[in-house]
């Protein structure tokens, strides 16, 4: 006999618990689901979890990359100041080229700065604990890892998750892997990263950014030294089972010996992080503590992916001549009813997850409306102006 649910979310990373934090508030009938043995084991377990300004002239992303940051960081320190350290970043420019171009940022910058260590320092600079924090933002509603979910279908009232869950409301949080969203215009490259946390006798009191980031120290007062976290790589790599181990439907991706062509990867890209982190400060004995890798979900616009997505059939059963350019409302375009989305956050999940999962469950909960731009409307739009090349 199938379970039923009001919301069920598949994806325990951190836009997955985001959004059961902020759900949890209005309903106590909400699963988590991972196909993984715990919560935060893909991007988000690999993240370096630095929350930090963008910098550049202003700009749509800009502005929402601004708030989520004001949004979230005030978020964590209200709700999980345990997990959160706010000291700071230093942002170096990477060279001459780089350096000029901070100069025509400064009247554009959103958050206070002074002038430090070669570079511009922002009060604002945080990082999180990405476990704790998912661990605290899910701990009101069930979960259920070690659970793959390969089927989900519609019924008139209802959402059916492998032939066993019902819910009324489905929400994915699945990052990369998009393989449950059936609708071509919904489109997610994964580019994998590496961070690596390291022993070194070298402290370091703030948050780094230039060429990769690199972590305020804690202390190891038996070892006398301290550990720092390095991070991140991008690499694009195609996904297949057969070839690689950097697979989207892997699990336990940091948990295995890597013993394909990704091993080499990732030793380079170890060597490489160290040499970049040294770049910004030398790094006295450093030893290797620990590896994580993970897929960050871009899309190809940059912006995040929130709410309902638009039912392309049904959209151009009713409206043929969208394919030819004539234009309709948003409020036309059909909808893939109690059906869900919080996806596209890329190299800045802990920045964005908590500000768009709130603004989602007011839209879902209050019926309040966000920001058009980062709506899956734009991607089905652009998508059907190309439509004639494509086959549904
Ligand atoms: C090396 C690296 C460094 C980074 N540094 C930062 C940083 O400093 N600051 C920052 O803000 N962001 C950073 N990021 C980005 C951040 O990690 C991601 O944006 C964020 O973690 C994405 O979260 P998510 O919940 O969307 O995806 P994920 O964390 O990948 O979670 C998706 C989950 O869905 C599950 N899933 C997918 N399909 C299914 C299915 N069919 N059934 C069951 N479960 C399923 C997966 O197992 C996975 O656990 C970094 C990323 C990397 C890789």
């Amino acid at each position: 006999m199938s379970k039923d649910y009001d919301y069920i979310i598949v994806g325990a990373g951190i836009a997955g618990c985001s959004t059961s934090y902020f759900l949890s508030k209005y309903s106590d009938s909400i699963l988590l689901i991972d196909r993984n043995c715990d919560l935060a084991q893909g991007a988000s377990g690999a993240a370096g979890a630095f929350l930090s300004p963008l910098l550049g002239k202003t700009n749509k992303f800009k502005d929402l990359v601004t708030d989520a940051l004001k949004f979230s960081t005030n978020f964590y320190l209200e709700n999980i100041p345990t997990e959160i350290t706010n000291c700071g970043v230093v942002r170096i420019p990477k060279n001459q080229e780089d350096r000029d171009k901070f100069e025509t940022y400064i009247p554009f910058m959103d958050f206070p700065y002074e002038e430090m260590e070669d570079g511009y320092y922002f009060k604002v600079g945080s990082q999180v604990n990405s476990y704790n924090i998912c661990k605290y933002l899910s701990q009101e509603v069930e979960t259920l890892f070690k659970y793959e979910v390969v089927k989900i279908e519609k019924y008139e009232n209802f959402w059916l998750i492998n032939d066993e869950f019902k819910a009324k409301n489905l929400i994915l949080t699945t990052g990369a892997d998009i393989s449950l969203i059936e609708e071509e215009y919904f489109n997610i490259r994964a580019v994998w990263g590496q961070k690596i946390d390291i022993f070194t006798s070298t402290q370091t009191t703030k948050n780094y950014h230039k060429d990769c980031s690199l972590s305020h120290s804690t202390s190891v007062k038996e070892k006398n030294g301290y550990i720092t976290s390095i991070g991140a790589t991008h690499n694009r790599i195609e996904c297949d089972l057969n070839v690689c181990n950097h697979c989207l439907k892997k699990l336990g991706l940091d948990n295995f010996s890597h013993d394909t062509y990704t091993n080499d990867l990732i030793l380079d890209d170890t060597k490489k992080l160290i040499s970049l982190a040294n770049s910004i400060k030398s790094l006295e004995n450093v030893e290797l503590l620990d590896i994580k890798i993970g897929p960050r979900a871009s899309s190809i616009d940059y912006f995040p992916m929130l709410g309902r997505l638009i039912d392309s059939k049904k959209t151009l059963d009713n409206f043929p001549h969208l394919v030819n350019g004539s234009f309709i409302k948003d409020k036309m375009l059909s909808q893939l009813e109690n059906l869900y989305v919080l996806n596209g956050v890329g190299g800045r999940g802990y920045v964005l997850s908590p500000y768009l999962a709130y603004l989602l469950v007011e839209s879902i909960i209050n019926k309040k409306d966000f920001l058009e731009d980062i709506q899956t409307h734009r991607l089905f739009k652009r998508w059907v102006k190309k439509y004639k090349n494509h086959k549904i």
